[in-house]
């Protein structure tokens, strides 16, 4: 119940009584429950969980497991409506999560289920709490990353043989099943050639040539949490003073934002840390993203690292160093870090060495 009773210390401040979590990554987070659907009514003294039949046994088991002591109801939509409004009633201000509710929510749940109620519009919330990983969720990440790490060093080999990118990015999502991932944490990106200078490229029929960078982005999910890690490698010589020089820059800027990571450093900071080696360079214009993101059950979440960010880090958070540079008429070039950080600095989670040729 820690986790609640954070969130709860957070109500009063946020101007509300009550909190209704529509989210279902902060209701796993808050809860343990992972069905597709169910509301939680977070009181200072109650705590309500609606859902429909399907999870009926399911969310019983997963409370109890994560020693979260709550009512449950299971029932169509009318009968969880009908719970939730008796278990706010006489409450006068309900918070909603704003980033979370869509538009014809908010307006069923205004005008149909709470009429009598101030609705309150709240921000981030739990996700606050998301930001610093405990003790257990930092051992979930670890094997995440571990398992993505292990699945690449299986399959690296297989670039001497010039596969399609799509035939590679299989291979990795394969063995990172094998080795326990749930999934792929997000859509696995093998970006060769010219398509590496998409950052986001899908893997595609392309055939991979020696002599090319090749941009491998990829990670696992493990009980909900998500790793997140890219290389740059090459199958024999990279055909290109440029391609070379590319390469070390990056990797130089990727070394500084690590070295810039520590509790009380901004995100602001890590990223110029990396912008200004790549800036020195030449290539400002080329740097096409922001340096990096928080990760956990989210691929992407808060804490955010880039040039507009607001966020100071803390013990605890977990954020990703991934600078790049992008030309279309040489290829791509991105190296990825998930880091934990600590009082004087961080630690990595992934931990595939960065050597670029393959032979
Ligand atoms: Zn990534
Ligand atoms: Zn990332």
């Amino acid at each position: 119940m820690k986790r609640v009773d954070a969130l709860r210390d957070q109500l009063d401040a946020a101007g509300c009584d009550a909190l209704l979590v529509t989210s279902l990554t902060n209701i796993r987070y808050l809860t343990g429950f992972t069905g597709s659907a169910g509301l939680l009514l977070v009181r200072p003294d109650e705590l309500i969980f609606a859902t429909d039949g399907r999870y009926k046994f399911q969310s019983a088991d997963q409370f109890a497991e994560s020693g979260v002591d709550a009512r449950i109801e299971v029932g169509p939509v009318d009968v969880q409506q009908r719970a939730l409004v008796a278990a706010v009633a006489g409450t006068g201000r309900l918070g909603l999560e704003s980033t979370n509710v869509t538009w014809a929510r908010q307006r069923s749940f205004a005008s149909e289920w709470f009429p009598d109620m101030e609705l309150i519009p709240t921000v981030g919330l739990v996700e606050q709490l998301r930001r610093v990983k405990d003790t257990e969720e930092l051992a979930l990440m670890a094997r995440a990353a571990g398992v993505a790490d292990e699945a690449l060093a299986r399959v690296k080999a297989m670039l001497l043989e010039l596969p399609t990118e799509a035939e590679f990015g299989l291979a990795l999502d394969f063995e990172m099943r094998r080795l326990g991932a749930t999934s792929p944490s997000f859509e696995t990106i093998v970006a060769s050639g010219p398509n590496g200078a998409k950052p986001h490229a899908r893997p595609s029929d392309r055939r991979i040539q020696p002599g090319e960078l090749i941009v491998l982005d990829f990670g696992a999910l493990v009980g909900g949490y998500c790793s997140d890690m890219t290389r740059t490698v090459c199958v024999g010589e990279p055909g290109s003073s440029t391609l070379v020089r590319m390469v070390e820059v990056v990797t130089e800027a990727q070394r500084a934002g690590v070295a810039a990571v520590r509790e009380g450093a901004t995100g602001v900071e890590i990223d110029r840390a990396c912008r200004e080696l790549i800036a020195d360079a030449g290539w400002a214009d080329a740097f096409l993203h922001s340096t990096g993101h928080g990760v956990g059950l989210d691929i992407h979440e808060a804490p955010w690292v880039g040039p507009t960010s607001s966020d100071t880090l803390e013990s605890g958070h977990v954020v990703t160093v991934e600078p790049g540079v992008y030309l279309p008429e040489h290829g791509g070039v991105r190296i990825e870090d998930s880091v934990v950080v600590t009082a004087d600095g961080c630690y990595p989670l992934t931990h595939t060495p960065k050597d670029l040729i393959l032979a």
